[in-house]
Formats: C-alpha cells, sequence, structure tokens
C-alpha cells in the first residue's frame, strides 16, 4: 500500500482491509533500510507514529470514523511545531527543543487521523533552494543521489518521492514547496496566503509564508488541503472564508478555462523546461482551455524586491532567538557576549547573511531606498496579476529554470537565488500557485509545471494541473531509489 493514494489508503484503514499500525510499520520499515543514503529525515518518531496509529484502529475498531486521512502517514518539514517532538527548523540555535504544543496545521492533520512518522530536513529557517543549508545533513534527489532534492522543503519533497511518507507538508515563502516539488517529480500547492494557519510554524518571513501538502497525485493534494484550510483566531492573517471544498476539482476538466502564459517567463531557461511548458500547453488546449499570451511586466523585479523584504521580516522575526527568551545559550559573562556567542554559534553563513541584509535594509535613512522601494515594487508585481486575471482563469509557466542541479553546483548565494525566479511572484502577489510534473529530461529527471491561480481560487489551480497530470502520464513513474 506504500505507493496508494492518500484516499485508498485511509479507506482501507477505514474498512479493516489494512490496520494503521501496519500501514505505519510499512513506511517506518522503509525509512530505516533507505533513508540513511537520502538524509530526507532529522527525525523519525517511531513510538509516536506507533500509537498514534494504535488509536486510529482502535476508533475503527469501535465502529467510529478516524476522518479522511484515517491512518495515512505524514512527515513533517521540521519548521512544524510539533507536541513532543523535537523541532529544529534545521537550525542548531533549535537543537534540543522539545516543543509543548502542536501548531494548527499539525492539530488538523491529526484530527482528520493522519499518522505523523517523523520530522524532514529542510534549509536553515526554510532559507535555500538545495536543503545545503541544513545545518544537521545533505538531503538527496532520489531521481538521483548526486543532485539536489530542492529547497528549502527538500526532505518533505524527497521523502514523498522515494515513498518514504504517503505525503508531507512543507512551506513556501518564494518557492520552497514547488521548486523541490518540480525537481523530485512531485505535485506540490501553495494555498493563498493565509488560507493555512502559520500558527504554530517557525517564522522565516511573515508576510510570504504559506502551508502546504507535497503529495504524489493532485487528487492526493485536495484531499489534504481541505483537511488544513480554514481561519484560525491564533492567526492574525488567516482569511476568513470557509476552507473551500476540492475533492472534485482535479477531475473537473478545463474545458473552456482561458490559461495565460506569460511572455516574460522565456528568457533563460533550459530548452527542455521550455519544452515541457509548451507540451503542458498542448494539453490544455487540447482538453478545451483557451491559450493566450499574457504580460507580467514587472517579473523581473520580482527577485529583488523579495531579496529585500525577506530578509528584512526574517532578521526581525529571529532577534528572538538570543539564548534568553529563546535558543540554546553559550557565553559567558554580559548580555552582549551571550548574544553575540549564542547567535554566533546557532546560526549558519545564509542566515546570517539574511539578518545582515535585513538589517541594513531597515535601517534609519535606508529604510525609504530599500523597504518601502521593495515594498512599492510589490503592489505593482500585484497589480501585474490584477490585469492578467482579468483576461484568464490561471497561469502557466515553468516551476525552475532547470532540472534538479548537482549538490554543491551553485556556488554563490546569487546564483542560489535564481532557481527561485519563477516562484516568488506568486508569494509576493499572496496567489495559490502549485507545481505538477509534466515530463522527464534526457537525463531521466523529473520536469515540473507551474500553475497559479486568482486569490482563493486553489479549486482552478486543482483542476489545471489534474488536466496535466492526466495526460502527461509521468506520475506513474517512480525514482529508481525507491524500488
Ligand atoms: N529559496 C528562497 C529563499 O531562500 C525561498 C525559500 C522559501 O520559500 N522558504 O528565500
Amino acid at each position: 500500500m506504500i505507493w496508494s493514494s492518500v484516499a485508498d489508503q485511509a479507506h482501507a484503514v477505514r474498512t479493516k482491509a489494512i490496520s494503521a499500525v501496519e500501514l505505519t510499520r510499512a513506511y517506518l520499515e522503509r525509512i530505516a533500510a533507505k533513508d540513511g543514503e537520502l538524509g530526507a529525515y532529522l527525525a523519525v518518531d517511531e513510538a509516536g507514529a506507533i500509537a498514534a496509529a494504535t488509536r486510529v484502529d482502535e476508533c475503527v475498531a469501535r465502529g467510529e470514523d478516524p476522518g479522511p486521512l484515517a491512518g495515512v502517514p505524514v512527515g513533517l518539514k521540521d519548521v512544524f511545531v510539533t507536541e513532543g517532538l523535537a523541532t529544529t527548523a534545521g537550525s542548531r540555535i533549535l537543537e534540543g527543543w522539545i516543543p509543548p504544543y502542536d501548531g494548527t496545521a499539525v492539530a488538523q492533520l491529526r484530527a482528520a487521523g493522519a499518522v505523523v512518522l517523523g520530522k524532514l530536513n529542510c534549509d536553515e529557517f526554510a532559507m535555500g533552494s538545495s536543503n545545503e543549508n541544513s545545518a544537521y545533513k545533505l538531503c538527496r534527489n532520489p531521481w538521483d543521489l548526486t543532485r539536489t532534492p530542492g529547497g528549502s522543503s527538500g526532505g518533505s519533497a524527497a521523502a514523498v518521492a522515494a515513498g518514504l511518507c504517503s505525503f508531507s507538508l512543507g512551506t513556501d515563502t518564494g518557492g520552497s514547496i514547488r521548486q523541490p516539488a518540480a525537481m523530485c517529480g512531485v505535485v506540490g500547492i501553495k494555498p493563498t496566503y493565509g488560507r493555512v494557519s502559520r500558527w504554530g510554524v517557525v517564522a522565516y518571513a511573515s508576510s510570504l509564508d504559506q502551508v502546504g501538502p507535497l503529495t504524489r497525485s493532485v487528487a492526493d493534494a485536495a484531499l489534504v488541503l481541505e483537511a488544513i484550510c480554514g481561519h484560525d483566531p491564533r492567526d492574525a492573517t488567516s482569511v476568513v472564508e470557509p476552507a473551500p471544498l476540492l475533492a472534485s476539482a482535479p477531475t473537473a476538466g478545463v474545458d473552456g478555462l482561458t490559461i495565460g502564459i506569460p511572455v516574460e517567463y522565456g528568457g533563460d531557461i533550459d530548452p527542455e523546461i521550455a519544452a515541457a511548458v509548451q507540451r503542458a500547453a498542448a494539453i490544455l488546449r487540447e482538453a478545451g482551455a483557451n491559450v493566450v499570451e499574457i504580460s507580467l511586466p514587472h517579473t523581473r523585479y520580482a527577485l529583488p524586491a523579495y531579496y529585500v523584504i525577506a530578509p528584512a521580516e526574517a532578521s526581525s522575526n529571529l532577534a528572538r532567538y538570543d539564548g534568553i527568551r529563546y535558543g540554546i545559550r553559550r557565553g559567558e559573562g554580559g548580555l552582549a557576549e551571550v548574544y553575540r556567542a549564542t547567535r554566533g554559534a546557532g546560526f549558519g553563513a545564509e542566515v546570517k547573511r539574511r539578518i545582515m541584509l535585513g538589517t541594513y535594509a531597515l535601517r534609519a535613512g535606508y529604510y525609504d531606498a530599500y523597504y518601502k522601494k521593495a515594498q512599492q515594487v510589490r503592489a505593482l508585481i500585484k497589480r501585474d496579476f490584477e490585469q492578467a486575471y482579468a483576461t484568464c482563469d490561471a497561469i502557466l509557466s515553468p516551476t525552475t529554470p532547470t532540472p534538479a542541479f548537482a549538490l554543491g553546483a551553485n556556488a554563490t548565494p546569487y546564483e542560489m537565488y535564481l532557481a527561485d525566479v519563477f516562484t516568488l511572484a506568486c508569494n509576493l502577489a499572496g496567489l495559490p500557485g502549485a507545481s505538477v510534473p509534466a515530463a522527464r529530461a534526457s537525463s531521466g529527471l523529473p520536469i515540473g509545471v507551474q500553475i497559479l491561480g486568482r486569490p482563493l481560487d486553489e479549486a482552478t489551480v486543482l483542476r489545471v494541473a489534474g488536466a496535466i497530470e492526466r495526460a502527461a502520464g509521468v506520475m506513474d513513474l517512480h525514482p529508481p531509489f525507491a524500488s
């Protein structure tokens, strides 16, 4: 049942075709056998998972319904706060922290019957595009172990692709769900900003962060999304609209929809990626959609605006890790020395770089030139999308400029930042966006395409993704590592 859909696994558990404990053990055995080489998990909670699965089985035995995700084993990016289970955000500064509570999304998954297997590797504080900024270990791409799984939710994508969990949760601030999903050949969706509660998620850049699932199919993504969406009074930016009904969206078809392809997204991309977008466009046309060219004229400013706003917010969010209020404590003597030693030892190089960049951009006298300017650019980017959505229902583009690159290949921070050039604008505008596998490169590596929707219109994103998934026929393939 390892490769069965989320719906089939839950159905099997609810009808006693398999017990939740058996299903959970099957994944735990695979993790024990394979994850040493892959590096997707930072912590595996065997006892907690078996206990949770046992409760699901007891619920079924009593004739009660454990929920739509009954007994389905999930892995969580290590930025999700989990009661009794170490949460590090991939950073040394949180090493050894055992949270006393579950964040909202995790609590919702548990309430729906899901079984938490453990915590997944990620870039430190979700800053990165290759998982190489994890303070703990490398995570590899199951399609080619010399390559990156993408980032920052690299462990979340690798684990799903390798069959080391049924589905996972990630977070996406500038592309961290969609980019690793594309590189590992799985589906990833970042909902509209505010759709899923950020309460109990370690913050990176609060005006951009959003939670979403990584799954092996569009139908799985719809099912998981239904379980985690909804208003949460504990997150001040949570939208008040009720959780959307999404189960029928993946198979609803695209007949009559208008799909826009931004002319600005051509440029410097791998020809096989460009071909995958063309192929996806042809699939949608064939299925009855109208495919048109659109323009997002401020696209080229998305990357510089993001790399002012995200570090600025990060510098503020990460101020709390000072050795007194939060985090490990280092240094003897005075307060300044404790701060210096704690933050010096606890943060990695990229996190320090962003804190310095962000602090600089927020300094008196620089604020207008950098932060305020970036916010103005953000408003223009948002307006580009509003104008585009006057003429189309969804937007199709590449997810990444290249398939998964080699570990160590992006030597400078700027090269790494370019890995998210197609995904950042979506976060700046707060829109829903997904990546769905659409083709394979001649190297055998998976290629994903990105679908963006109107605010709160995850349903249309899933409709388009479902149509591409059905016709592209690449979803039944598993990486050789997984067999
Ligand atoms: N790679 C981008 C960054 O480093 C996006 C990360 C994310 O979405 N969390 O900021």
